[in-house]
């Protein structure tokens, strides 16, 4: 869907004009604005859960839960944004110095299919409190969901132009960004479209936030709780048919319970319910989009031509892809070097700690790590060692609001989430009377 580029300018002067009113709305009131529409939001959770599935294919169960975590995470803001946006005193010789955090203006979000609510919120609700307004370029796959998000604010009483879909092509985001009033820009997706927004808010000197793909390692280590690493790396792979970007994707296995944690794995997998989104039961349905099912095939069918071996699963029937584990790896194969979208899990073996932080290490992408251990004392001094920007032992990598969110290398930069998230797009103003 296009459209006229009068359209889009006309919502972005909007968005200017109730800026102006916005930002100078108290935060309690902005607070209770949120409140309402996290009240719709779990008014209306079905709905939205349903048309999340029709458009993107997420298991109905997963996605009810996407749209429960947006209530948390609205929650979350209520509760935290007085303290994150109060301004802090700094001591220096003057009588008075200390820091304000005030709004940067109309903000425009680029963000993908794959948690088409999640991904929103989490810029939009922080932003917004913070004084901030939103235009939202979502993707071209769920045009319905990118709708009645705003219908949902609408309703839920937030004023006009505070929150606006923008349905526009990926072609359109250059002229968006180079509009005057538009102050800075947040895009979550491919390293390709993050490359394309960077380096047009460069050219106008605008600020971004990218969140960009990753290809966590997900270290298992002799001494693991084997069990639970199996179940984890379950979730973690598997989860919205492996369509996202903290998911554990490359996983390195000591050596003496490879074998084990193999064949564990695959009756893990087998067990897995495949099937129908709307159907409760269904824990993997198909991806978002055939070519994408088509990609992740072709990466698969690439490693394997260069030595790989498809130990479980490999097949595609249109957009469904099976739960699959690839074996004999190596570092120049696509299930390796790049970022299989898909419920694709790369089996590496590894001797020493060493030698997987090493191999962890050998990617583009620096999103997260998770490593299952039980000497945690020894895993924790070597932290710093992981070009990651999240580590989590013994569990898998998963966003949570209290959390600050992102990556480093090619997985972006900024972060999302937290106090550190709302501090993103705000001026920190520094103040000082002598
Ligand atoms: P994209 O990165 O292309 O899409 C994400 C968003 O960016 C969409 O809104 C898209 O719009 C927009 N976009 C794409 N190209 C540009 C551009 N040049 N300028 C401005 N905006 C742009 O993801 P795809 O859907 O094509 O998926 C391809 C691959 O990207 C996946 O296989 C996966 O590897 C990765 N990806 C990673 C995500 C993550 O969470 N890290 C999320 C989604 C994808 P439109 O839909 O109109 O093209």
């Amino acid at each position: 869907m296009t459209m006229a580029i009068n359209d889009t300018n006309e919502k972005i002067n909007r968005a200017a004009e109730a800026f102006q009113k916005w930002r100078k709305t108290a935060l309690p009131d902005r607070i209770t604005h949120i409140q309402n529409v996290k009240a719709k939001l779990l008014e209306n959770k079905k709905q939205y859960a349903e048309l999340i599935s029709k458009e993107m294919g997420k298991p109905i169960s997963q996605a009810i839960a996407e749209v429960e975590k947006c209530g948390l995470l609205c929650d979350y803001y209520i509760q935290n944004a007085p303290a994150f946006l109060q301004g802090r005193k700094i001591t220096t010789e003057a009588t008075e110095s200390f820091v304000t955090y005030e709004p940067l203006g109309v903000l425009l979000g680029v963000m993908p299919w794959n948690f088409p609510f999640w991904q929103v919120f989490r810029f939009a609700i922080p932003s917004i409190l913070a004084g901030n307004t939103i235009v939202l370029k979502h993707a071209s796959n769920v045009p319905e969901t990118a709708q009645i998000i705003q219908t949902l604010y609408e309703d839920a009483g937030l004023p006009k132009g505070i929150y606006q879909n923008l349905p526009i092509s990926s072609k359109e985001v250059a002229d968006v960004i180079g509009n005057p009033h538009i102050k800075a820009v947040s895009l979550t997706g491919s390293e390709n479209a993050g490359i394309a927004v960077a380096t047009e808010a460069a050219k106008h000197l605008k600020k971004s936030v990218l969140e960009l793909g990753g290809s966590n390692a997900f270290i298992v280590c002799e001494d693991a709780d084997l069990e639970k690493a199996v179940s984890t790396a379950v979730n973690a792979r598997m989860q919205n048919a492996g369509q996202s970007c903290i998911a554990g994707k490359r996983f390195l296995i000591q050596e003496t319970i490879y074998d084990t944690f193999l064949e564990k794995y695959k009756i893990a997998l087998s067990q897995l319910k495949m099937g129908d989104p709307m159907d409760p039961d269904t824990q993997i349905g198909p991806m978002a989009r055939v070519d994408l099912a088509q990609e992740v095939e072709a990466q698969v069918q690439k490693s394997v031509a260069m030595g790989a071996t498809i130990a479980f699963g490999g097949n595609r029937n249109e957009a469904y892809f099976d739960p699959t584990i690839v074996t004999n790896i190596t570092e120049n194969m696509p299930v390796f070097n790049e970022e299989v979208f898909g419920p694709v899990a790369a089996l590496l073996p590894f001797k020493t700690l060493n030698e997987a932080i090493t191999i962890s290490n050998t990617s583009r992408f620096g999103l997260g790590v998770s490593i299952f251990t039980k000497d945690i004392n020894t895993i924790k001094s070597r932290i710093s060692e992981f070009e990651e920007g999240a580590v989590f032992i013994n569990e898998m990598v998963k966003s949570d609001p209290r959390l600050p969110f992102g990556g480093i290398k090619k997985s972006g930069y900024g972060r999302e989430l937290s106090e550190e998230g709302i501090h993103e797009f705000v001026n920190i103003k520094t103040v000082l009377i002598q």
